[in-house]
């Protein structure tokens, strides 16, 4: 579990006071990754103090984090300072804050990471790494998961080390997060919520978690009394919620296929789960009927056919990334899930989207 966390508005004005004792030295910096839609934003960036050798690194979230990109950011530390930094500082969406852990991790562990993408592969502990979210949904600042796409599969560097050390939920953060991507992001939280309660591997401390979750993207997404703060406020949690609710459980069906539409075609985590929840009434019909009313009453448009022109390979591709997550399948499906969903099930699926 994330050790530290502070949360309130304004709780960023923080970061330098957190960060102070942890510095090791003049030549052990520390490393601000920050989403480039922050750059050139003073009211944020403003609040980042740089000393000795910190650097601030922009990084464009169009893509979601390779494992090649990791080892590239892990060698350009390397390469530049002469001891390891001092700490990793995740600023922004989900894209960001998996990279500030990965590298954390790929400091202290050798070779690519691509080998540890997994459960419980990686040795040694991480650097020390802070997570400071920007927009709300995807659990991961609180995830015992890295979300990596390698060579050969998109999957997640799951481990007790990869946590942040600390996160501070500053929910102002979130103010200016465009409109649809609040709903694609937010509603990773809530398909997280609906996997993970209606799973297999549901239990007491998961359910806790995954209930609270639940009732705050209604009160969000369906409601009409939340002030633009207070729902700020209360997705920043639902998002916290919902993660803590797969840690001790495993997300389903929507995330299996949503990482096929990821790994083929660069789909984005949120849309990608948007666009296969749509269509996954038969594994979750409570859960995407009341998504679907969420998605009319915020009138968002789901884009269609992103499957219709593939050839028969690349389906496969898809269907082979998606076949591969065993944990999700279990989890959504039970034990036996090999003899419900088939080759042809995926096909079928994916061709409707
Ligand atoms: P993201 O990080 O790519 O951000 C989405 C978009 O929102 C980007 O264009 C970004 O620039 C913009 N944005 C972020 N904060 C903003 C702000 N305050 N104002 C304006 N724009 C802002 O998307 P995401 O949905 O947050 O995260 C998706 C990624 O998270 C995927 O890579 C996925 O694999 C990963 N993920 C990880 C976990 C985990 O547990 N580690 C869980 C779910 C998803
Ligand atoms: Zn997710």
């Amino acid at each position: 579990m994330v050790s530290r966390v502070v949360f309130g508005r304004g709780s960023f004005n923080q970061l330098d006071e957190i960060l102070a004792p942890k510095r090791k030295g003049r030549n052990a910096p520390f490393i601000f990754y920050v989403d480039d839609v922050f750059k050139g934003n003073h009211w944020l960036t403003s609040r980042i103090t740089l000393s000795y050798k910190d650097k601030i690194i922009y990084i464009p979230t169009k893509e979601e984090p390779r494992t090649d990109q990791i080892d590239q950011l892990v060698e350009d530390i390397i390469l530049e300072y002469s001891e390891l930094p001092s700490g990793i500082i995740g600023i922004g969406g989900g894209t960001v804050l998996d990279i500030a852990k990965a590298v954390s991790l790929m400091l202290t562990n050798k070779g690519e990471s691509k080998d540890y993408q997994g459960w419980d592969l990686i040795k040694h502990p991480a650097i020390y790494h802070v997570g400071i979210p920007t927009i709300s949904g995807t659990g991961a600042e609180v995830s015992r998961t890295t979300i990596l796409t390698g060579p050969v599969r998109k999957l997640g560097i799951n481990s007790d080390h990869t946590p942040f050390y600390q996160v501070i939920l500053d929910p102002e953060l979130t103010k200016d997060v465009p409109k649809d991507q609040w709903f694609y992001t937010g509603m990773d939280c809530f398909v997280h919520c609906v996997e993970s309660l209606t799973g297999t591997y549901l239990n007491a401390f998961s359910q806790s978690y995954g209930e609270k979750a639940y009732e705050l993207c209604k009160e969000i997404f369906l409601g009409d009394s939340l002030s633009p703060e207070e729902s700020q406020d209360k997705l920043m949690m639902a998002s916290w919620h919902g993660g803590m609710s797969i840690a001790y459980s495993q997300v389903g069906v929507a995330h299996a296929m949503s990482y096929g539409l990821g790994y083929l075609l660069g789909v984005k985590h949120g849309i990608g789960n948007c666009i296969v929840f749509d269509h996954l009434e038969e594994y979750y019909p409570e859960g995407v009927a009341i998504f679907k009313q969420m998605k009319a009453k915020h009138n968002i448009k789901l884009p269609q056919g992103i499957c219709a022109d593939l050839e028969q390979d690349q389906f496969d591709i898809m269907i082979d990334v998606a076949l591969s997550l065993e944990p999700l399948w279990e989890n959504a499906i039970g034990k036996n899930w090999r003899t419900v969903i088939t080759r042809e099930k995926l096909l079928e699926l994916y061709k409707k989207m």
